[in-house]
């Protein structure tokens, strides 16, 4: 649910601004993580992509901008050859959708969430790049940038899932991996206490093959209308 401010990502943290300018920060060139284990066939997932904007268009992404941080997030993921396909991807006006462009609790989260998706998915994950935020979270003792969730209904059928992130830190260094690591989440993954992981403290990149093969699983059991 929360990327803990460790020591590696806390300087990022302050970087940035919600100015357009602060989205210019230069992209390191892409490196594919090469699969863990050879011969997994291609999982490829579906995801319906939003990004809200603010006044003056505030925020708003080109087509490949929105592309690039799926790029970004599947480079993560090609450890467990793992693709996230957007079937759809665009910018929504925060104030014509009456939600705010910068979330500041978990309640707005909620409102924001329950507009943009207002229907149980049943094909594509939503992800949400839903506006700088970067709000203290009395519940969780951390400041939220990003959650990532998935509910079972008694029938073992999902009935909630997504990943929301913070728009100010999609384009720096480690954007892909955020949004990676939410989508873990809805993938099914937990935290971990190995501190050198994508669901570890230090937030690396990596995966591990006991991950992959829960993550692969849970998609193939659970999210069988979500694959492409
Ligand atoms: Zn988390």
């Amino acid at each position: 649910v929360r990327w803990r401010a460790s020591k590696a990502f806390a300087a990022l943290i302050v970087v940035v601004a919600a100015s357009p300018a602060a989205w210019a920060i230069p992209i390191p060139p892409r490196v594919a993580l090469a699969p863990l284990r050879t011969g997994w066939p291609a999982l490829k997932i579906r995801v319906d992509v939003r990004n809200t904007t603010g006044a003056d268009d505030t925020g708003k992404l080109t087509p490949e901008e929105l592309r690039s941080r799926l790029v970004a997030t599947n480079d993560v993921w090609a450890q467990c050859s793992v693709e996230f396909v957007a079937r759809s991807s665009e910018n929504v006006s925060a104030a014509a959708m009456d939600l705010p462009y910068e979330p500041k609790s978990q309640d707005d989260i909620q409102r924001v969430l329950a507009k943009l998706f207002p229907n149980t998915p049943t094909e594509a994950i939503p992800v949400m790049f839903a506006g700088p935020w970067n709000f203290f979270d009395p519940a969780y003792g951390v400041y939220l940038q990003g959650i990532g969730w998935y509910w079972m209904d008694g029938l073992g059928k999902v009935s909630k899932i997504g990943a929301m992130v913070a728009t100010q830190r999609l384009f720096s260094p480690i954007g892909g991996a955020l949004l990676a690591h939410e989508l873990a989440h809805a993938l099914s993954l937990p935290h971990t206490a190995e501190p050198k992981n994508l669901m570890g403290a230090a937030g690396t990149m990596d995966l591990t093959l006991p991950q992959c093969v829960q993550a692969r699983d849970f998609a193939h059991s659970a999210l069988k209308g979500f694959l492409q």
